[in-house]
């Protein structure tokens, strides 16, 4: 059944325009954005009057640790707390759950974990270890992201660390599949070689001086000369060391295909703030000094460092091991999940960044790199995730905390911003405090690379579902791969420019006329908008389609999608009278518009 709801507020923030607006959605998808006062009389009505509403974040590192060690987090508690959080899709890592996500079964052994149980939207990464080179297919094949790997041990036994032959093995593949790999960037070497600070284990910088700058600095270096070398996407997680950025932004500036992560709590916290003894700061890289942090924002802000994740790694508490506070016996990862946001937000607006500027670094960029389509930004034809944020609002604590675990460092600490309401596809899920009643995340696939490796006659045929002239499908399958969804629909825009008017018209035929049945799903879905209407308009609708055809010799096209029958015929009313090459650029416009439509649908579903 067909649901619409609308959505508004005075602080609406969208790429390059905030301001009051109406975002008008209809089964679960933003179909307009309109001004504030635009719902029509009886509709479903979210009014967030002065609180600013924001696209749900996209986090895409997190750690749930299941199937295997369920009680470290979780699916349901995980994303619950990503819920409570403003975080409407998690990218999961492959490791700390066991099996991890190294083989198809792994992933299939996660799939089935996760069905039924994700509160937000949850895709998965891979992971790279040591020979399972066999396996980087067939997990793209089956969806994950892309993949994730270690240069120093991981923490757990089942997912080792690689080296750079093992790297020079995959990356060909992980090149020519257009997927990505990414890297915990520290190498053994220079951990190995690093000289403890200070005797005790319970000394701070006894840890950090364990795990040096060199050893984040190196491992960048030699990810950035592979990189260029494979022609290969890198993406380095959580960087912490700032002495890596001139060598990144050199990279590039020259053009390398490598992206940068650094996480919340490098941004928010210092090396001589944490106290000797507390765990709940362990991670890997560390927490460094104040300036080293303050070079993290810069290079946020120049772009340098592309987005911010949470890397929320949790764990039962007596694995930090608070009682005897020792760094290296402490299991390393921060439970964050609930708070990246406010934690975020108290920072940047402390150093004088807008709210916009923090939504491009925890929702738009994060889904750009990782290729999550349809999230990450409130425009028109995306998920319909949104959070309603009290930006000025500070924290009180105590506060309920959704994590299974709830030994994080950000307890208790002053934080600003807080997540009113948070909207998963149109439904609330989570609402000051309360949940809904049930679950309803989906599963995310990387389906893109489907569409990349199969047969020249599949794809021929699944591009030709998406605009009927075999010409563009012919030349769309050959101007394969895509390495983003974005590149792939800026193709399909350009492709229809250079074709000839009898190329249109072949595509034009392919579409059942307004208002008439059809058997192609796509078309029934689009045009679902004249099931309801009245035999009255229905009528009217068939008269001046036949007018229509009548005048320009090619049937009334029109992008359907979410348009009522009535509005459907005062449009086709509206373009009648037109010159014959006028209307004929709309119909091309209109076709460009519905390619667009489905192809997003191949890809995303
Ligand atoms: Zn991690």
């Amino acid at each position: 059944m067909s649901r619409t709801l609308v959505v508004r507020g005075k602080h609406v923030i969208r790429p390059g325009s905030s301001g009051p607006a109406s975002i008008h959605i209809q089964d679960g998808v933003i179909m307009a954005i309109d001004k504030f006062d635009s719902a029509p009389a009886g509709i479903e009505l979210v009014d967030a009057g002065d609180d600013v509403v924001m696209p749900g974040l996209v986090d895409t590192h997190v750690h749930l640790n299941e199937p295997g060690r369920t009680e470290w987090e979780g699916f349901h508690f995980g994303t619950r707390a990503a819920a409570a959080g403003g975080v409407t899709t998690v990218i999961d890592m492959p490791l700390n759950s066991n099996p991890p996500t190294t083989t198809a079964d792994g992933l299939q052994a996660k799939l089935e974990a996760a069905r039924h149980q994700c509160w937000v939207d949850a895709g998965f990464w891979g992971g790279v270890v040591p020979g399972n080179g066999d396996q980087i297919e067939p997990l793209i094949a089956d969806g994950v992201f892309g993949f994730k790997c270690f240069l120093v041990p991981s923490g757990v036994d089942e997912f080792p660390e690689v080296t750079e032959p093992d790297l020079r093995e995959v990356l060909p593949v992980i090149a020519g599949n257009h997927s990505v790999l990414l890297v915990h960037a520290e190498l053994p070497g220079p951990i190995a070689a690093a000289r403890r600070a200070t005797g005790s284990p319970r000394s701070y910088e006894s840890y950090l001086s364990s795990r040096p700058r060199t050893a984040e600095n190196e491992a960048i270096e030699l990810l950035i000369r592979l990189s260029k070398e494979f022609a290969a996407r890198v993406h380095i997680v959580h960087l912490s060391s700032a002495d890596a950025i001139p060598a990144l932004r050199r990279a590039r500036s020259e053009g390398v295909p490598i992206t940068v992560e650094t996480c919340p709590h490098y941004l928010a916290f210092s090396a001589e703030e944490i106290p000797d003894g507390a765990t709940p700061f362990k991670c890997a890289p560390p927490i460094r000094e104040k300036e080293n942090r303050e070079r993290l924002w810069a290079a946020l802000a120049e772009g340098v460092i592309d987005f911010i994740t949470t890397d929320h790694s949790p764990c039962p508490a007596s694995m930090k091991r608070m009682e005897s506070g020792d760094f290296f016996q402490a299991w390393g990862g921060i439970t964050s999940l609930q708070f990246g946001l406010a934690s975020v937000w108290t920072e940047a607006q402390r150093r004088g960044y807008s709210l916009e500027q923090v939504v491009e670094w925890l929702a738009t960029r994060p889904a750009r790199v990782a290729g999550v389509p349809r999230k990450g930004a409130i425009v028109e034809g995306n998920d319909a995730d949104l959070v309603v944020f009290r930006p000025d609002a500070a924290v009180s604590w105590p506060q309920v905390l959704h994590h299974r675990h709830k030994l994080t460092p950000y307890d208790g600490r002053p934080l600003i911003g807080i997540v009113e309401r948070t909207i998963l596809r149109g439904t609330t899920i989570y609402d000051r405090g309360e949940f809904a009643v049930s679950p309803s995340g989906k599963i995310l696939y990387g389906l893109l690379n489907r569409l990349n490796k199969a047969s020249a006659d599949e794809a021929r045929s699944l591009f030709f579902r998406c605009c009927g002239s075999s010409k563009w499908a012919a030349l769309m399958e050959r101007r394969r791969p895509y390495s983003s969804l974005n590149e792939l629909l800026e193709q399909a825009d350009r492709t229809w420019n250079e074709l000839s008017v009898d190329d249109w018209l072949e595509a034009f035929r392919a579409h059942p006329q307004i208002g008439e049945s059809s058997t192609s799903k796509w078309s029934q879905e689009e045009q679902a908008g004249t099931r309801s209407a009245e035999a009255a308009v229905l009528k009217e609708l068939a008269e001046a389609n036949r007018r229509y055809y009548e005048q320009f010799g090619f049937i009334f096209i029109i992008c359907a999608s979410g348009k009522s029958g009535a509005e459907m015929l005062a449009a086709l009313r509206a373009r009648l009278n037109k010159d014959r090459e006028t209307e004929l650029r709309n119909a091309g416009e209109q076709q460009s518009l519905i390619t667009r439509l489905r192809l997003l649908k191949l890809v995303t579903s």
